[in-house]
């Protein structure tokens, strides 16, 4: 079987809903699970009726409510022409009828707990899959019965072994009758049956669990980008669709603010050994990124990100720095000001350090100057390459600087994990320094 997770974008109105529907239909000789985001942004207009609600404001609450009923109406009623499946009507009508009376209570007690907003939230997918089950003559599944988690309201935690044992019971038997099982992403219910949320942005995750427990074959995210790109594509026009991603590359990316599932939501996938592939709902015979454990082929370098502006510290102490405890005293000083440090490197009088833009500075400085000098330099960005193929491709190094030509590095840094490697240079430079690599490293001839 596989797993067809859709987003928001995917999902948005019954043209796009048409379109995921052509892909569930092609994938039922796979025996789909099917696993929705909320239509467009329609959580963002449940939280927004949340809190007008919050506020006493019942008028605002009620006609957010009053909007998103009309929308969902509107793609059912675009889907189905006159003649919707029986029932469809009615359980909208329902959702709709229990959104009210949510938002009712909430304005009367001017309070909204973390619980009754996941009951708000949780209309949305609850609604979305209605609707596209009753489209794609799907079994529905209400994902509470089946993705248990703790009572973390707004960040739940799914328990894996009762998920398992839950699929089992009420996934697995509707899997191979010729019909997609369709579910919702993001909620799920404690043990005592209360509607829990795994997050914003949670369907992947519960795409990626829903695999794990029921041994996918895959789990495709559709969403509207054909993949992970090499690099972001506003920089560097030629960035294209990487074909297989590691998971460690997929986190180092992720870390730099790369446009890329957030690795932890497909751990319960990859961990199970079973491959995540990210594709465009309209591009569906286009490029797409897969995404497993291990891979087994590709260029030195599979993508580069960029994160700026950094500020450099240099800190040198020709008395201190040969001595032992020189490094625990230098951090000692960020530890105690809550500054986190990135890259590292050090020489024999002095430690170069990247910290964000916006550390207490001066604070810092005061400290520091107890016992060493410190350079600083403002508006740097760090440039990461990033390959599990780094480590075993000798010469790269040399290639690389060779490839930003005038382009001076203020600092290298090889990641422990050896699948990054960074670079410090002007923030001013960071463009055409990412063009530069990427025409050399990533986008030419290997
Ligand atoms: N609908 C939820 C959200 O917008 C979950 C998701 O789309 O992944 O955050
Ligand atoms: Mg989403």
């Amino acid at each position: 079987m596989i797993v067809l997770k859709f987003g928001g974008s995917s999902v948005a109105d019954a043209t796009c809903m048409r379109q995921a529907a052509e892909l569930v239909k092609a994938a039922l000789p796979r025996s789909p699970v099917v696993v929705l985001s909320a239509m467009g942004k329609s959580t963002n207009g449940l939280f927004d009726a949340a809190k007008a609600a919050e506020v006493g404001d019942l008028t605002g609450a009620m006609e957010r409510q009053r909007s998103l009923m009309a929308f969902h109406r509107t793609a059912a009623a675009e889907l189905f022409g006159g003649d919707a499946p029986e029932g469809l009507d009615a359980s909208l009508t329902d959702l709709f009828g229990e959104l009210e009376l949510l938002l009712r209570g909430v304005a009367m007690l001017r309070e909204l707990s973390p619980r009754s907003m996941d009951a708000i939230a949780s209309l949305g997918e609850r609604l979305s899959t209605r609707i596209f089950a009753a489209f794609v003559d799907g079994a529905w599944v209400d994902a509470r019965t089946v993705l248990l988690t703790d009572a973390t309201f707004g960040e739940a935690t799914p328990q894996a072994a009762a998920l398992r044992t839950r699929a089992a019971q009420h996934l697995a038997p509707l899997l191979g009758l010729g019909r997609a099982v369709v579910t919702q992403g993001y909620i799920g219910a404690t043990e005592d049956g209360l509607t829990t949320t795994l997050g914003r942005g949670g369907s992947d995750y519960s795409a990626a669990l829903f695999g794990a427990a029921l041994g996918a074959e895959e789990v495709q995210i559709w969403t509207d980008v054909e993949g992970v790109l090499t690099c972001d594509p506003r920089i560097v026009p030629e960035a294209l669709p990487i074909p297989e991603l590691s998971f460690a590359e997929a986190a180092e990316l992720a870390a730099f603010g790369a446009k890329v599932l957030h690795p932890a939501t497909i751990q319960p996938a990859v961990e199970a050994g079973i491959p995540v592939t990210v594709r465009h709902t309209q591009k569906p015979n286009g490029r797409f990124t897969t995404i497993s454990a291990q891979v087994r082929s590709g260029r030195p370098i599979t993508a580069l990100a960029s994160r700026g502006p950094v500020t450099v510290l240099t800190v040198s102490s020709s008395r201190m720095l040969a001595q032992s405890g020189f490094l625990a005293r230098l951090f000692e000083v960020f530890g105690r000001r809550g500054v986190s440090v990135d890259l590292v490197a050090t020489a024999e009088v002095s430690v170069s350090l990247t910290v964000e833009a916006d550390v207490p500075l001066k604070a810092l400085i005061q400290d520091l100057s107890a016992f060493a000098t410190v350079e600083v330099n403002e508006g740097r960005a760090i440039i990461a390459a990033v390959g599990e193929r780094l480590k075993s491709t000798p010469g790269l190094g040399a290639k690389l600087l060779t490839a930003l030509g005038d382009i001076n590095v203020e600092m290298i840094s090889m990641g422990a994990n050896e699948i990054n490697l960074s670079l410090v240079v002007r923030q001013e430079s960071t463009a055409d320094a990412l063009r530069r690599l990427h025409r050399v490293l990533v986008g030419g001839a290997s």
